[in-house]
C-alpha cells in the first residue's frame, strides 16, 4: 500500500510523473529504448532539455535575458559554482543567515571574496527570519556585489514573504535558493538575478539542480572558471556541456509539464488551505505545538513538536501504524516536520491532521 508521504527531500511526486516515468523506463518517445539507456545526445533528449528549459522560464515568466540549465552537484555545488562566477576577491557579497543551508551557503562564498552576513537567527537555532529596515538593506546594498537569500528554510519550517523580496530587487543583485519552495507559489521571478533549486524537493527527483541566470551578471570576474563550474560553458552548450543526468531531467520535465497543467495559482491556492489546515490543528491541540515565528512560517515544511518529549517516538508510531511516514523532525532541530510540497494532496494533510487529533484523544 501505497505510504503518505512526508520526507522533506527525495520527497513526493505527483502519481501521473511517476507512471509517465515508469512509461519511459520501458520505452522513451516511441524510441524503442529506455530512457535510461537513451543517448544524451539523441534528438529525442535534446527536445526534453530544450523544452525542459523553456517550460521553467514560461512558469517564471521570464524573458530572453534569462538562461535556464539542469545542472548537477545538487544544491550544494551552486553554494561555491554563484560566488565563484559572481564574486571577485576584493568584493563583497551579502548573506541572509537563517538556517544551515543558507549557512552552508556563505561558508562557501568565504574561500572567494567576502562576506557580509546581512542578519542571522542562529542564535535562536534559526526559528525566525531576521527582519531588517530598508534603510538597512540600502546601506548594505551599496557593499555587496549580491545579497544571498534561501527563500525556505526547509530544516526549520520558516520562509521569506513575497513581500521580503521587492524593496530589496530595486537596488541589489538577489541570487536566491528555492530549493524546497520552487514553483511553490506565485512569485515576481524577474526580481532576481540567479535562483537555483535542487530538484528533488518540488520539482523532481534527485540528481538535477534548475538554475535560472540573468545573463548580464556573468562574466565580471577575472579568476579562471573549471568548465563544468562555469554558469557560461554550460549556456553555450545548451546545457548539454557533458552527460546531463537524463533520467533526472526527464523527471523534472514531467514534474513541470504536471506544474503547468495544474497551475501555480491553484498550486499555491491549494498549498495555503495545506498549511493553514495542519497550523490550525497543531494551534488547537493541548499536546503539540508549532517551533517557529508564526509570521514566518513555511507553509511546504511544517516543523512542531509535543510540549512533553516523551511522546515523540509514541506519535512517530502512531503515525506509522496510519501509513504516514517522514515526519521526523531534522537531527539538530527534533520534533516533527512535515513537508507539503506541491504534490501532497490535501487529501494526506487531512489523515495527518486525524492523527493529531486522534492521538490527543488517546492520551
Ligand atoms: C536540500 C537543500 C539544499 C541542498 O541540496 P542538495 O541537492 O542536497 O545539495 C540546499 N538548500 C536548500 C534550501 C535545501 O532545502
Amino acid at each position: 500500500m501505497k505510504k503518505i508521504n512526508f520526507y522533506s527531500g527525495p520527497a513526493i511526486l505527483p502519481e501521473e510523473v511517476l507512471q509517465q516515468a515508469k512509461e519511459a523506463i520501458d520505452d522513451f518517445a516511441g524510441t524503442g529504448l529506455s530512457i535510461l539507456e537513451i543517448s544524451h545526445r539523441s534528438k529525442e533528449f535534446v527536445k526534453v532539455m530544450h523544452d525542459a528549459r523553456a517550460l521553467v522560464k514560461e512558469l517564471m515568466n521570464l524573458n530572453d535575458n534569462y538562461e535556464v540549465l539542469f545542472l548537477q552537484g545538487g544544491g550544494s555545488t551552486q553554494f561555491c559554482m554563484v560566488p565563484m562566477n559572481l564574486l571577485n576577491e576584493n568584493e563583497t557579497a551579502g548573506y541572509l543567515d537563517t538556517g544551515q543551508w543558507a549557512h552552508s551557503a556563505m561558508e562557501e562564498a568565504k574561500l572567494f571574496g567576502k562576506v557580509e552576513v546581512l542578519g542571522s537567527s542562529r542564535e535562536s537555532n534559526y526559528s525566525f527570519i531576521p527582519k531588517l529596515t530598508n534603510g538597512e538593506w540600502q546601506e548594505a546594498s551599496c557593499k555587496c556585489k549580491y545579497i544571498h537569500l534561501t527563500s525556505n528554510n526547509t530544516i526549520y519550517g520558516t520562509q521569506l514573504n513575497p513581500s521580503y523580496y521587492s524593496p530589496l530587487a530595486t537596488h541589489h543583485s538577489l541570487v536566491v535558493d528555492m530549493s524546497s519552495d520552487i514553483f511553490s507559489r506565485q512569485l515576481d521571478y524577474s526580481q532576481f538575478d540567479l535562483i537555483y533549486a535542487s530538484a528533488q524537493k518540488n520539482a523532481g527527483a534527485a540528481g538535477t539542480t534548475i538554475v535560472v541566470v540573468k545573463k548580464n551578471i556573468l562574466g565580471t570576474v577575472n579568476r579562471k572558471i573549471p568548465k563544468m563550474l562555469d554558469y557560461q560553458v554550460h549556456i553555450n552548450k545548451e546545457s548539454i556541456h557533458n552527460t546531463p543526468s537524463v533520467f533526472a531531467v526527464y523527471v523534472s520535465y514531467l514534474t513541470l509539464l504536471w506544474i503547468k497543467k495544474e497551475g501555480i495559482a491553484n498550486i499555491e491556492a491549494r498549498n495555503i488551505r495545506k498549511a493553514k489546515k495542519l497550523y490550525d490543528a497543531i494551534d488547537a491541540s493541548q499536546i503539540f505545538e508549532g517551533m517557529v515565528a508564526k509570521e514566518d512560517r513555511s507553509l511546504m515544511n511544517v516543523c512542531f513538536k509535543t510540549k512533553d518529549v516523551s511522546l515523540e517516538k509514541k506519535f512517530i508510531e502512531f503515525c506509522k501504524q496510519k501509513n504516514i511516514v517522514g515526519i521526523k523532525g531534522y537531527r539538530t532541530v527534533g520534533g516533527f516536520r512535515a513537508s507539503l510540497y506541491n504534490a501532497m494532496p490535501e487529501s494526506g494533510v487531512q489523515e495527518l491532521v486525524n492523527a493529531i487529533e486522534d492521538f490527543e484523544k488517546l492520551l
